[in-house]
């Protein structure tokens, strides 16, 4: 008998939902992890993500995003930990920008509740923005912050409850087929363990396990940084401020509400460079603070205070920005994800479900026509 049914490499954001979907459904998981518990090399680090549903990027994800927040809810439920913060969101921009065009139509197309308001009114509403004259605002209701650090670490607890075993520092170096029938996975302490189920999660290096699909993955850095508010602390935080994104013509900005620990995290959405996500420059750079601080300085003066902490982020992209959630179409039993582009930790708990319904049975009833892998090679 295999000591597991299914193992899940990689433990950020969609391996961790993973296993824990796995393991509700019960099997035996074994969760390897290159970095240790709670390290963020990858993408799913830090305190603070965007949810909404008026997802401009596409249409697609609205209903997407309606179910994972339900199923953050529940999480929070089945856990007792908070990971969820409701704060409504505002999209701003040119009339024509992708970001308010795309979050109308979003809404309009999937009639997530929301209002379109003016420059004045953005200001009326949020003395801490100074859109320009023109700019036009998308306000929606259901929109929040998710704590990822408290959302990984609950999806880990589920699977861990539930018996899975989950090994960290401990690095995959292949997967192959078993002799004996299953798929064997060796880690990089000599260990090989074998199960019927793989799922790879490995983020900005999943492509290194399937090199035969030719993923057209592009890995982007991504800094990100948190201001000392420069108006009265409580005037930005939850309860008064949005989650926020923006579009200037230096590009799409985005933001929290003060964090008390940390301050206003604002950061520049797509603004990286390309990289090897093994010999990434880890060190936020002056220069990437200034291109920050010169948004704020125009429209977020409210956030003009000493920078307090930042980091580098990974983004892993696709040509069309959408995900790639599928199966392997060669080995049976085999599921794997890029589910960034820099706005899919907010649907982990789906793509948690979707990777181990792809990996048991090879199908799932969620709308995944969209992100299968061969769509660029059709
Ligand atoms: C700065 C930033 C801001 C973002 N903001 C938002 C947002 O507001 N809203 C939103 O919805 N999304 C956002 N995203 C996107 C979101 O965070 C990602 O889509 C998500 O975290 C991806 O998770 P993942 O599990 O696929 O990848 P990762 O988090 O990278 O996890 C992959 C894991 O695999 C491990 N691994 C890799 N190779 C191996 C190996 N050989 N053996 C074992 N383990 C391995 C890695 O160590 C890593 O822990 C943001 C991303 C960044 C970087």
């Amino acid at each position: 008998m295999k000591a597991f049914h299914a193992i899940v490499v990689g433990l950020g954001a969609h391996g961790s939902a993973g296993a824990a979907a796995l393991a509700r459904r019960g099997l035996r998981v074994l969760g390897l992890e290159r970095f240790g518990r709670g390290e963020t090399f990858g993408s799913s680090g830090g305190r603070s993500r965007i949810i909404r549903v008026a997802h401009y990027e596409d249409p697609i994800y609205a209903p997407l995003a309606r179910a994972a927040w339900d199923r953050w809810l529940e999480l929070e439920s089945e856990t007792g930990a908070a990971i969820l913060t409701r704060t409504g969101g505002l999209y701003a921009g040119p009339p024509d920008s992708a970001l308010v065009r795309g979050a109308i139509d979003a809404a309009v197309t999937h009639a997530v509740g929301h209002e379109i308001i003016d420059s004045a009114e953005i200001r009326r509403r949020w003395p801490a923005f100074t859109p320009a004259p023109d700019a036009v605002g998308v306000v929606e209701d259901l929109a929040g912050l998710l704590d990822a650090e408290r959302a990984n670490a609950a999806h880990l607890l589920v699977a861990e409850r539930a018996g899975a075993e989950l090994r960290f520092g401990a690095r995959v170096l292949e997967w192959r087929p078993a002799a004996g029938g299953g798929l064997e996975v060796e880690t990089d302490d000599g260990t090989v363990a074998v199960a019927d189920h793989l799922l790879l999660a490995a983020g900005p290096w999943v492509g290194d396990f399937v090199p035969d699909l030719g993923l057209p993955l592009v890995v982007e850095r991504q800094p990100v940084c948190w201001f000392a508010p420069a108006v009265q602390a409580a005037d930005v935080g939850v309860g008064r401020l949005p989650i926020w994104l923006m579009a200037t013509e230096d590009g799409t900005f985005y933001g929290f509400p003060n964090d008390p620990e940390l301050g206003l995290k604002v950061s520049h959405h797509h603004s990286g460079v390309s990289v090897d996500p093994d010999e990434v420059d880890r060190e936020v750079r002056p220069a990437d603070v200034d291109r920050i601080r010169a948004f704020i300085r125009e429209r977020m003066p409210a956030a003009d205070g000493p920078l307090t902490t930042s980091r580098v982020c990974l983004y892993t992209n696709t040509p069309d920005d959408r995900f790639i959630v599928d199966r392997h179409q060669a080995v049976s039993g085999i599921a794997f994800a890029s589910a960034c582009s820099g706005h899919g930790f907010k649907f982990a708990p789906i793509i948690g479900d979707i990777l181990a319904d792809l990996a048991i049975t090879g199908e799932t009833a969620w709308p995944i026509e969209p992100f299968r892998a061969d769509r660029f090679h059709r």
